[in-house]
C-alpha cells in the first residue's frame, strides 16, 4: 500500500517511544526523590542505596501493575465493542448501512456520495470500517497488556538506576547535591531526546520535565531534613 506523506506522521511512533520516556522518567524523578530525601535525612550511602533500590523495585512493580490493568480493560472494552458491532452487522446490516452512510453526511460528504462511500467499504470490510469511523479504533490489533506490563517496568528501572548509579559512584558528602543535579541533567536530556523524536520545540520539553523534577526532589529534600533534624 503506497504511503502518501509520510513526513507528516510522526504520531504514529509517539506511542511506543511516549510510554518508554514516561517510564524513564518516572523511574528517575521518584527514586532520586526518594534517595534526595532520605540522603537529606543524614543517612549514609547504604541506607541511601537500601531505599532507592526498594524504590525502584516498588516503582517497577506498580508501573507494571498499572499498565497491565489499563491495557487489558482497554481491550476488553475493545473487545466487546467489536462483538456487539459485528453480530449487528449479521442481524441488521441495512441500519448499519444508514448508520454509517449519516456518520460520513455529518463529516461533510453529501447524501448520495455518503451512501456509496459506506456501501463500497463495506463491501470490503465491513467491520473495519464500523470499527474505524462508529467506534474509533483504528487498528483492530490484540493488544499485549503482558507485554505493555513488562515494558513499563523496564522502562522505569532503566530511568531508576540512573540516579542510583549516582549514588554508588559519587563521593558521600554532598550527595543531595550530585543526586539532585544529576538528575535534572538526566530528565533534561531524556525530555530533548523525546522532543527531538517527535520534532516537539526542545527547550520547553526540557524545562517541562526539569521543572516537575526538582519541584518533588524539593519536597522530599525538605521532608527530608525536617525529619532528619527532628527526630
Ligand atoms: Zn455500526
Amino acid at each position: 500500500m503506497p504511503r502518501i506523506h509520510r513526513e507528516a506522521h510522526r504520531t504514529e511512533r509517539i506511542g511506543w517511544l511516549r510510554a518508554a520516556v514516561l517510564g524513564a522518567n518516572d523511574g528517575i524523578v521518584s527514586t532520586a526523590s526518594l534517595v534526595v530525601g532520605v540522603a537529606a535525612a543524614n543517612a549514609g550511602r547504604t541506607e541511601v542505596l537500601v531505599a532507592g533500590v526498594a524504590g525502584l523495585v516498588a516503582g517497577a512493580m506498580s508501573m507494571a501493575a498499572g499498565e497491565y490493568v489499563s491495557v487489558s480493560s482497554q481491550a476488553d472494552t475493545e473487545q466487546a465493542d467489536l462483538t456487539r458491532e459485528r453480530s449487528e452487522l449479521a442481524s441488521m446490516p441495512e441500519s448499519e448501512l444508514n448508520e454509517l452512510t449519516g456518520i460520513y453526511v455529518q463529516r461533510g460528504l453529501d447524501p448520495a456520495l455518503a451512501r456509496q462511500v459506506a456501501e463500497q467499504l463495506m463491501a470490503k470490510d465491513a467491520l473495519t470500517a464500523h470499527a474505524r469511523d462508529e467506534l474509533g479504533i483504528s487498528e483492530i490489533t490484540t493488544a499485549r497488556p503482558v507485554q505493555a506490563a513488562l515494558a513499563s517496568a523496564a522502562t522505569f528501572a532503566v530511568g531508576a538506576a540512573l540516579p542510583l548509579l549516582v549514588v554508588l559512584l559519587a563521593p558521600e558528602a554532598g550527595l543531595v547535591y550530585t543526586v539532585a543535579i544529576t538528575s535534572l541533567l538526566f530528565l533534561a536530556l531524556l525530555g530533548v531526546l523525546a522532543a527531538r523524536a517527535g520534532g516537539a520545540p526542545l527547550l520547553k520539553a526540557a524545562l517541562r520535565v526539569t521543572f516537575w523534577g526538582a519541584l518533588a526532589m524539593g519536597l522530599t529534600a525538605a521532608v527530608g531534613a525536617l525529619f532528619g533534624t527532628v527526630v
